[in-house]
């Protein structure tokens, strides 16, 4: 079987690059196209050496419609509105699309959902084995401990990012609420500032810091009178969401069209 051909689209951005650098490293895939925004200072430069590497052959283009017709799958971390673009256009080529861009509005996640009626598409807010193994763990948590434990979620990224909470925190809300059996989005606090007045019993609290060069920290907490218990993921590489990326495409080349999870990717579901 030869191998899947992959497009990373926003080639230039911290995420970008590290996909390229580890298509370039994994099996059963390679890099057939390099995509950035019209007018980007990267244009016509070789993929590879915009990642580090050796060159690839692969100049970055400002041309999705014609890269896509040629690859099997695209990898995208960019921003909301660039991922939308994206996904009609992945949808309209019938190519795997594996998006890990946070941040999307509900009309923006509406248009993912469409896109994903013609094409494969595996959307998570982490893309790492050890972040959704956690969310299994979370659900079970909160499923086995009742609202006299108060679920917070904290964490922490780098000074760049443009989003919060993080997907990530959002996906380990998601996963307690599950376990709780409350719907995530009539329980969350997101923001507290001020005169709060006391915690709302049965909530799921929502805490941002941000700084430095930090590529993803999130902790759990379930705080109980007299006992906390915190369950926590520290990301040290940007690679690990990277080769979830890869594997996610390759997991998805020939399935049906739609919308799958990394859980599903990773059999966690
Ligand atoms: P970043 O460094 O800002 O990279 C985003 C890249 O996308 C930039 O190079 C940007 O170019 C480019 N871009 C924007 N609009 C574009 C368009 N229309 N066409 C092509 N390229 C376009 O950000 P990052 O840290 O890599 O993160 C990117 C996204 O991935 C964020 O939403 C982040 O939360 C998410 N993320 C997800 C996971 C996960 O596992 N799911 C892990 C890490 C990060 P300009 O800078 O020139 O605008």
């Amino acid at each position: 079987m030869s191998d899947m051909g992959l497009v990373v689209v926003g080639a230039a951005g911290r995420m970008g690059r590290t996909l390229i650098r580890i298509v370039a490293e994994s099996e059963g895939v390679r890099l057939v196209g390099a995509i950035e925004r019209e007018g980007a200072a990267e244009l016509g430069q070789d993929a590879g050496t915009l990642a580090g590497l050796p060159p690839l052959g692969v100049a970055v283009s400002d041309d999705p419609l014609t890269v896509f017709a040629r690859a099997e799958g695209v990898l995208d971390f960019t921003v909301p509105a660039a991922t939308v673009g994206f996904a009609e256009i992945a949808a309209q080529a019938r190519i795997v699309h594996v998006i890990g861009t946070t941040g999307l509005s509900a009309d923006q996640e509406a248009a993912i959902d469409a896109a994903a009626r013609h094409a494969v598409v595996v959307k998570s807010g982490n893309m790492s084995l050890g972040v959704n193994l956690l969310a299994g763990l979370v659900r079970q948590a909160a499923r086995a401990l009742d609202a006299d434990f108060d679920i917070e979620i904290l964490e922490m990224h780098h000074r760049h990012k443009i989003d919060a909470p993080s997907g990530t925190a959002l996906l380990l809300g998601q996963a307690a609420a599950e376990g709780r059996e409350i719907t995530l989005a009539d329980h969350s606090v997101r923001v507290r500032d001020g005169h709060t007045g006391a915690r709302p019993r049965g909530t799921i609290g929502f805490a941002t810091l941000r700084g430095g060069s930090v590529a993803g920290d999130h902790s759990v907490l379930f705080a109980g009178e007299g006992e906390t218990i915190t369950l926590s993921h520290h990301a040290s590489d940007r690679a690990i969401f990277a080769r979830g990326a890869v594997k996610a495409a390759r997991w998805a080349a020939g399935r049906k069209p739609g919308r799958y999870s990394m859980a599903d990717v990773l059999g966690l579901a």
